[in-house]
């Protein structure tokens, strides 16, 4: 089983910038525990620019590019020195793969992509991708980590795709406005029903909302891989699913 596991920033920071101790914490052990058990697990994080603007102490997260550009160089360095610290104490190695989507559309350099996520995990090592953020901006970026993670889960030929969220999945509504939404628990197919239903929200320091989500779950039905939104607010859920729990929203790859 070869799994990406995406995380956003609303579930490494909290709304300030600072770090979830707590939250990060367990799901390096939990991620860390589920490796040991032999799942292959390629780790997409943001949180660059959320812990950037963390640790300069800014008020809120920049708007002009030199600036989130600033953000994310200064915390893309503590976000790994974190993941490298946390994992190191349950014996796992960390690399940082940091990608633009232009490397998606050059030929050689995806071959080398998957090359060297293919020797990572042969070599035990935990993948950590994130954008490239202080050169991509404009026409070469990704732009959102739902969409890179989903380029990643088919580079890497992954199984599964997980989006870990501050959401539990995709409703019938908005449920923070309406009272009578419910979980949609399996998507077979996605159609403009399903468009529909993405609002465009997203959290203050993260970049995505349903509707990046949603066309991360085109890219991966497209490509026959299962992606999973559930609520990374405990990172336990992570167990619920490998043990085949019904959790969150489940998008099947092979549309039946
Ligand atoms: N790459 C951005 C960061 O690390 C996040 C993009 C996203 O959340 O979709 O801050």
């Amino acid at each position: 089983m070869r799994a990406v596991i995406k995380v956003g920033t609303s579930t490494l920071t909290y709304g300030n910038g600072n770090l979830n101790i707590r939250g990060i914490e367990n799901l390096c052990k939990v991620i860390a525990d589920l490796k040991n058990s032999g799942i292959e697990i390629i780790l997409v994080s943001s949180g660059a620019i959320g812990m950037g603007v963390g640790k300069l102490g800014l008020k809120e997260k920049p708007t002009d590019i030199p600036s989130k550009q600033a953000a994310a160089a200064v915390g893309q360095c503590e976000l790994m020195y974190v993941y490298d610290k946390l994992f190191a104490e349950h014996n796992h190695i960390v690399a940082q793969i940091l990608m633009t989507g232009d490397d998606f559309s050059h030929l050689d350099r995806y071959e080398n992509f998957r090359n060297t996520m293919d020797k990572l995990l042969e070599l035990n090592v935990l993948p950590v991708i994130n954008e490239n953020d202080t050169v991509a901006t404009g026409e070469i970026k990704v732009g959102d980590n739902d969409t890179l993670s989903a380029m990643t889960a088919v580079g890497a030929s992954a199984d599964l795709l997980i989006l870990l969220s501050d959401i539990d999945g995709l409703y019938t509504a908005d449920p923070k406005t309406d009272k009578t939404a419910t979980l949609i628990k399996r998507v077979n197919g996605i159609d403009d029903n399903i468009r529909a239903l993405a609002g465009g929200s997203g959290s203050e320091l993260g970049t995505g909302g349903m509707v990046t989500k949603i066309h991360a779950a085109d890219i991966c039905e497209k490509a026959g891989i299962d992606m999973i939104i559930a609520n990374g607010a405990d990172a336990n859920i992570l167990y619920d699913i490998f043990d085949g729990k019904d959790v969150g929203t489940r998008f099947i790859g092979k549309a039946q």
